[in-house]
């Protein structure tokens, strides 16, 4: 048995103590800010198996003028930020070509395919109130769209991920709410939903405490891998040794890793999400809408409109035109949603390959990192914690571990 500290209490954090504590580890959350304050705290809620298309593929180079001027797009970039993020924009880049984006689908393939199974059991601890069995739909409202999108759907198929396309008729079958607009859907068997992401894992940490995981509610500034051990150093000046250190800090995970000797680029896609609470009950699953890039989802408070990308870094500045796209967005699509009650900024963590990091650090292989999940973090929570706890067990790993590996951009500066 060691004795394991992870820094974060967000999905990835909280799956990973559920692992560690099935393999009778002592283990202590670090979390600075609450139990899924983060990134994890207002996703679309959405167990997405089948969003093995990363962000980076070909169409940015296609929209890139879009994604600088319009006010209508999705993706968008605080221009005031582009000097800092030009290294990381221009990894992304050389990231989006057909050949390199083909090959992150590839590697998230493998690690979604294990995504399921591994969330069986943190749903036996924190108990299934919350999750919702119905599959998610892609919707299509213009012929272009759904054309553009076939070239992803065969990828999906040809790396065995199901999916249905549906007609009109189809898409009115299964939510007669949906505006007429949209002709082509497509349904991800498989899939499912959590009717609130941060009920459910507050829940989980609830779980984990009662079996004996200690919660911590402090910020960690730096972590010093020692001979024999790790030390947690928190900002009130504690230090607390550890067997092993877990970095699950989300989209602030960098510096951590840079002090245990490794160099990525991480940083961040900002996400925001609008609670409509008069759409409850209009829809039954987690609706997509592609073209405008962002989720609509049943959740227990109402109808969480969530989605967009902004590069821009951590400032907690709104940016309410994005804020307005969603909202207009959510009106094209559905009658009757009234006006939206909250709004909320997240942190995806996220590196230019569009891969995560799960890796032991160079400087001590008693430090694992477990962050970088950017679009998919509460889908690959679960697959994350076993992947750490065979880290911490010395056990074989599910599956190859080398396209996650901290040290892959070090050919370049991080
Ligand atoms: C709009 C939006 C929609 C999304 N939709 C989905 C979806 O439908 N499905 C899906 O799978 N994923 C989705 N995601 C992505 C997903 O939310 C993230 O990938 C995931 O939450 C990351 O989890 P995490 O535990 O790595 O990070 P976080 O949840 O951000 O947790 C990191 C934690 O570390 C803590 N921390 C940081 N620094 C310190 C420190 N120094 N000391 C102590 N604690 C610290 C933070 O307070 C935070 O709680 C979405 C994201 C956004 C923004």
């Amino acid at each position: 048995m060691s004795r394991t500290a992870i820094v974060g209490g967000g999905a990835v954090g909280l799956a990973s103590a559920h692992y560690l504590a099935e393999s009778g580890h002592e283990v202590s959350i670090f979390e600075e800010s609450g139990v899924a304050s983060g990134a994890s705290y207002g996703n679309a809620g959405t167990f997405a198996p089948y969003a093995c298309i990363p962000v980076n593929n070909p169409s940015v180079f296609a929209n890139l003028h879009r994604y600088l001027l319009s006010p209508r797009s999705p993706f968008r970039l605080r221009m005031q930020q582009l000097p800092r993020m030009l290294p990381w924009i221009g990894r992304f880049l050389q990231h989006s070509t057909a050949a390199r984006s083909h090959q992150t689908s590839v590697e998230l393939a493998r690690l979604l395919g294990l995504a399921n199974a591994a969330y069986a059991g943190i749903i036996g601890r924190a108990g299934a109130d919350l999750i919702a069995p119905q599959e998610c739909l892609y919707l299509y409202s213009s012929s272009r769209a759904f054309d553009a999108a076939a070239r992803d759907m065969a990828l999906r198929r040809q790396l065995g991920i199901p999916v249905e396309i549906l007609d009109e008729a189809g898409i009115r079958a299964l939510e007669p709410n949906l505006s007429p607009r949209f002709h082509k859907g497509a349904l991800f068997t498989g899939s499912w939903f959590f009717r609130s992401p941060y009920r459910f894992l507050t829940t989980l940490a609830e779980r984990l405490t009662q079996s004996g995981v200690e919660m911590v509610r402090a910020s960690v500034q730096e972590v010093r891998p020692q001979e024999g051990g790790v030390d947690l150093v928190l900002t009130d000046g504690r230090s607390v040794r550890f067997d092993h250190v877990v970095i699950a800090a989300g989209a602030k995970s960098r510096h951590f890793a840079l002090q245990c000797g490794d160099k990525v680029p991480l940083d961040t896609e900002r996400g925001y999400h609008l609670t409509f609470p008069a759409g409850a009950g209009l829809l039954s699953r987690p609706c997509g809408w592609a073209e405008r890039g962002f989720y609509m989802t049943p959740m227990a408070d109402g109808l969480r409109v969530a989605g967009t990308v902004e590069l821009g870094g951590f400032s907690p500045a709104l940016r309410t035109s994005l804020l307005s796209l969603l909202s207009s967005s959510a009106r094209d699509a559905v009658h009757g949603l009234g006006g939206p009650t909250t709004e909320w900024l997240g942190f995806r963590p996220t590196l230019p390959d569009g891969l995560p990091v799960l890796d032991r650090a160079a400087a001590s292989p008693r430090v694992i990192y477990a962050f970088g999940h950017q679009h998919l973090g509460l889908t690959l929570a679960g697959i994350t914690g076993q992947i750490v706890a065979s880290f911490v067990n010395d056990t074989p790993q599910p599956i190859s571990l080398a396209p996650f590996a901290a040290n892959r951009f070090a050919s370049h500066a991080a």
